[in-house]
């Protein structure tokens, strides 16, 4: 099979002639195949990436070339090719190719379509080759079990470059000597229903650059997850955390709880309870005082070692709530495993609370299997009065949302906790 150097010259060589009427670059992933290696083992994806390799190869023509420039993925070379149109065609008939090939074992399998512009030279060559990759690899998942096409257009150019800038500016965040106010929290108050007092406040993280401005957590969450940034960066916010329940003791409130959002990945890292235990050791946190939220996806992942974290954290006096409650991957059968302190019920039950047939409603019944479980319910996203009403109603223990608050910045949230005293 022709290799990756012979692409590469062989591009320089077209470009630098300009002897095409038009070239593309068809990118083929297959790295999920080490998944079957390791059911099956090394020698299994090997002939299957052989296997791949001859069907692939039956394709060639004068004006389409195969190269494997990596192990696991495949380039197709077209050039004089019509429009569009061929191109998309002619992944339909890879796909038909590779997918008999995988019927038993099907996996995630990325296609990547670059078009050479007509301007391009031979110094392009290699930002072509990066293209390709980006475009052949965007689609491809642990869990996806499909074919997947992706153009690399402006339109890509534009997201991978927002997310490289966005893992540049988490980059220099997570530098043990960082101390810049890029990565900051703010607070949203947690109001109990039953005594109208204030439980605690959730802490939000915010990402703000001078280059990106704002960056919504739903944007770089799953980016710091993806690169791992995550461990030094939530380990900077569970610190500012508790830098904020610190100041809020030094203002007289020393029974106000701050729930702290932390991603599976952090949970599963072996140091991180003995991580969390050093750092309110050192900073005098009383662990009654911090409730940890763990999104529904932990039912996907290693539930019994997460359960067991679960139960030392709450050994050690910390809360635990499962976050966005029947959104994703509940399973009431594990539900009643789990140990937690607190079930949040996402704000799609809460909004459901607005439309006329409140009889309908399953919000009520989610309260009462969360209370059989001896867990307590906090509503996210209470807007309205009359959703407040209901949940007063039927028993809810705890509400969040723009009704009461919007998350606030530190000085705002302690402002919040004296105009309520005085209320
Ligand atoms: P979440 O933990 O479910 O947080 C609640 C989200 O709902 C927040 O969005 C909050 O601002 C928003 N919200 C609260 N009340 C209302 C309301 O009445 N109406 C509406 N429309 N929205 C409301 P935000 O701050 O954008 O955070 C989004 C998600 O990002 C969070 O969802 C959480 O999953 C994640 N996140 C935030 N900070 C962190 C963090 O430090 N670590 C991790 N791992 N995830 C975080
Ligand atoms: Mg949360
Ligand atoms: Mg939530």
């Amino acid at each position: 099979m022709y290799n990756r150097e012979y692409l590469v010259s062989l591009l320089k060589k077209d470009l630098a002639l300009k002897k095409r009427s038009k070239m593309a670059l068809i990118g083929i992933d297959l790295s999920m195949i080490q998944l079957l290696a390791a059911n099956y083992g090394f020698m299994y994806s090997q002939n299957l990436i052989k296997k791949a390799a001859e069907a692939l190869s039956r394709h060639c023509t004068d004006n389409r070339l195969l190269f494997q420039p990596r192990e696991n993925r495949f380039v197709f070379y077209l050039f004089d090719y019509k429009d569009k149109n061929e191109l998309v065609d002619f992944c339909d008939v890879i796909i038909e190719t590779l997918g008999s090939l995988f019927v038993t074992d099907r996996i995630s399998v990325g296609i990547g379509i670059v078009e050479v512009d007509q301007n391009q030279n031979e110094e392009d060559v290699e930002s072509l080759m990066t293209r390709i990759l980006i475009a052949s690899e965007r689609y491809v998942s642990l869990f996806g079990k499909d074919f997947e096409i992706c153009f690399y257009d402006e339109e890509l150019e534009a997201l991978v470059n927002r997310e490289r800038e966005i893992m540049e500016a988490l980059g220099t965040i997570a530098a043990d000597d960082y101390a810049g106010n890029d990565l900051f929290l703010q607070y949203q108050p947690i109001i109990n229903l039953k005594t109208g007092s204030i439980f605690g406040f959730e802490a939000l993280a915010r990402l703000k650059t001078e280059k990106l401005g704002p960056v919504p957590p739903l944007e770089f969450i799953p980016i710091a997850e993806k690169t791992k940034l995550i461990h030094p960066v939530g380990e900077k916010v569970i610190i500012k955390a508790f830098r904020f329940l610190n100041k809020l003791n030094e203002h007289g409130y020393d029974e106000i709880k701050v729930t702290i959002n932390i991603s599976v990945i952090q949970l599963l890292q072996p140091d991180f309870t003995s991580r969390m235990y050093e750092l309110m050791n050192d900073m005098q946190i009383n662990p009654e005082n911090v409730c940890i939220e763990i999104t529904e996806s932990v039912f996907t992942s290693d539930f019994d070692s997460i359960n067991s974290i679960l139960e030392e954290l709450r050994e050690a006096g910390l809360q635990i709530a499962i976050d966005d409650f029947g959104t994703g991957y509940s399973s009431l059968a594990r539900e009643n495993e789990l140990k937690v302190d607190y079930m949040k019920i996402d704000k799609y039950f809460v909004d459901k609370l607005l439309v006329a047939n409140l009889n309908k409603a399953i919000t009520s019944d989610i309260i009462s299997i969360s209370h059989k479980l001896g867990q307590r319910t906090i509503a996210e996203g209470v807007e309205h009065h009359i959703q407040l009403q209901y949940l007063k109603e039927h028993g809810c223990d705890k509400i969040q949302g723009y009704l009461i608050s919007r998350p606030l910045d530190e000085e705002d949230a302690i402002g919040f906790l004296q105009k309520h005293k005085q209320l």
